[in-house]
């Protein structure tokens, strides 16, 4: 950027120099003029005052009359007086006579310019080099019939007066150049500087600092500009900030919303899109302004979106993403001006994987409950036949009632896990899990007999009460040691345990029945899941035991690790 203060100054310069110039041509032109006219004027008198004088002689015309000695003394006499030099030519060219040399020196001056013209017009000037004098001379001739007189000055008077007067201008001109600079200066520094504020401030306000203002600014011109633009900048401020709250505001709708969103624009250019979108077509690098189909690598998504910019209709379809299922919504949008496209991937993957639960939930309750009343049917069909066999029929009415109170069971237990999964269950009570265990084997007692299992218990531990839920707590210890006694063998052991491991306690119950494979450690919480089904089925089991403690574990922010050889199985619950 060329400064406006060098401007300034270098115009003013080449003005003042040009005013300069101008002035020394024409104030020399007028002056040389005028001197040269005055000088002309001069010899012109001086011209008629010589003639006089030597027409006062009284002698016949003809000047060869003249002694020498009288012209001399006459003319040198009125040369030296009048300060000029004096010649006399014949009107054939010869001189007759020269103040300033030997007339017989002389050439003929029948052609000297001043001579020709004076022939021609009575007077002839003219102003050249003397070869006699080797100066610059002004010569005047002027007719008299018979011969001429010319009279001459040097023009060194003129040169020397318009060399003063030259050097004079260009020494004013000089100072006032100076004076111009200094002014120009001092003027342009003080218009600058305000300007050079703006600019400075333009410069910060445009780099991102909203807050920066022009300070200190004067009661002219330039200052109310510059406040207007305080102004200015006041207000685009607060329109910048509004419109960053708007989008912040957006991006925090868009971003809040969890299933992947994108807003292409009318040319297929992503406008918009959150974070979900970005892990979808695993984007880590910013997209905006990209073609749909050069970020989405999904032939199907793509031909979709397609579809629906060419028809301008949405389109909903089910679509495979990643492993995950999407609901895919395309939708067409136009606001005045504005038009594109949405798309809205609603992730269903869960839905689709509690849709199959239930419906393998559905199979599984509908078959548990028609066992036993198919079984059941089998009896009391049975009992028609032998009715008379009183023995027999009350040998199958018995096992008809352990068919229904296994159905009971079932039943009890799908109502107990429905009531963990509808009913919020805090932790909101005191409770001590050695009182909830002992609970439990009192409840289990009998068949803790029955199979002859000896039973260790060290619960000191956990004897102190803990911020629990009863009904949960019970649950999940009922469950565990109810299995350690129908999966172990007659006279068998049972060990439970608690134990400080870090800031939490835990609580193991060692068997040792008949253990769990490997590969079906993970599915034994699954409802309805039995590793031997036969073998549940002749304790009395529902399938649905640790799928209750599961549940409850989840619920009490507990955990259930698993163990299991031939020789037994540990289920240990680490309570948080
Ligand atoms: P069930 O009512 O059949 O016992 P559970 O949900 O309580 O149902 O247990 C699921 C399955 O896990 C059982 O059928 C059984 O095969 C296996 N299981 C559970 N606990 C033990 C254990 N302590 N020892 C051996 N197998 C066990």
């Amino acid at each position: 950027m060329k400064k406006f203060k060098t401007k300034l100054i270098s115009l003013y310069s080449v003005l003042i120099v040009l005013i300069v110039f101008s002035l020394l041509v024409l104030v020399n032109g007028v002056v040389k003029n005028a001197i040269i006219a005055f000088l002309t004027n001069e010899l012109k008198s001086n011209a008629v005052y010589v003639n006089s004088y030597l027409l006062s002689f009284h002698r016949p015309v003809s000047l060869s009359l003249f002694t020498e000695r009288e012209i001399d003394n006459t003319l040198k006499f009125l040369s030296k007086k009048s300060e000029t030099r004096i010649t006399v030519i014949g009107d054939d060219g010869v001189v007759m006579y020269d103040s300033a040399r030997p007339r017989e020196s002389m050439e003929n001056h029948l052609y000297r310019p001043e001579v020709i013209e004076a022939k021609k017009n009575e007077t002839g000037t003219s102003s050249r080099l003397s070869t006699t004098l080797q100066s610059e001379m002004l010569y005047v001739a002027t007719n008299f019939g018979r011969y001429y007189v010319r009279t001459a000055k040097p023009l060194e008077l003129v040169n020397r007066l318009i060399g003063a007067i030259t050097k004079n201008v260009i020494v004013s001109g000089l100072v006032v150049l100076v004076i111009s600079i200094v002014v120009n200066l001092y003027f342009a520094t003080s218009f600058t500087i305000p300007i050079n504020e703006s600019i400075h401030f333009i410069d910060r306000f445009f780099s991102g600092d909203l807050n920066a203002r022009i300070l200190n600014y004067k009661d002219d011109e330039i200052g109310y500009l510059q406040a207007s633009i305080n102004k200015l900048a006041e207000v685009i401020q607060k329109r910048i900030q509004d419109l960053s709250a708007e989008k912040d505001k957006l991006a925090t709708i868009i971003e809040s919303i969890r299933d992947p969103l994108v807003l292409f624009d009318r040319y297929g250019k992503i406008a918009v899109y959150n974070s979900a979108f970005g892990r979808v077509v695993d984007s880590e690098r910013e997209i905006v302004g990209k073609s749909y189909f050069s970020v989405i690598r999904n032939s199907e998504l793509n031909s979709k979106i397609h579809y629906a910019f060419t028809r301008k209709d949405e389109v909903v379809f089910e679509e495979v993403v990643k492993g995950k299922n999407y609901q895919v919504y395309i939708l067409p949008f136009r606001k005045e001006q504005d038009e594109g496209i949405l798309l809205l991937m609603q992730d269903v993957t869960e839905q689709k994987r509690i849709q199959q639960l239930k419906s393998e939930l559905v199979g599984n309750l509908s078959h548990e409950l028609k066992t036993p009343i198919s079984i059941i049917r089998g009896y009391l069909e049975t009992i028609k036949d032998v009715v008379d066999d009183r023995k027999t029929v009350e040998q199958f009415i018995e096992k008809a009632i352990t068919n229904l109170e296994r159905q009971n069971a079932i039943i009890n237990d799908m109502l107990k896990l429905n009531k963990l999964e509808t009913t919020i269950h805090g932790k909101n009570e005191h409770v001590s899990i050695k009182s909830i265990i002992s609970q439990c084997i009192d409840l289990l007692g009998p068949k803790i007999q029955k199979k002859n299992i000896s039973l260790t218990l060290d619960l000191d531990i956990c004897a102190e009460p803990i911020l629990a839920n009863s009904f949960l707590a019970e649950e999940i210890f009922f469950n565990i040691i109810d299995n350690a006694i129908n999966y172990n063998k007659f006279g068998g052991e049972i060990d439970i345990a608690a134990r400080r491991m870090g800031s939490s306690v835990t609580v193991a119950v060692k068997d040792s029945g008949i253990g769990i494979p490997d590969d079906e450690i993970d599915r034994i919480f699954e409802r309805f899941y039995r590793v031997d089904k036969s073998r549940s089925r002749e304790t009395g089991g529902t399938g649905l035991g640790l799928a209750i403690v599961k549940h409850a574990a989840i619920l009490l922010g507990w955990e259930i690790d698993v163990k299991s050889s031939i020789s037994g199985s540990i289920f240990t619950v680490i309570i948080a």
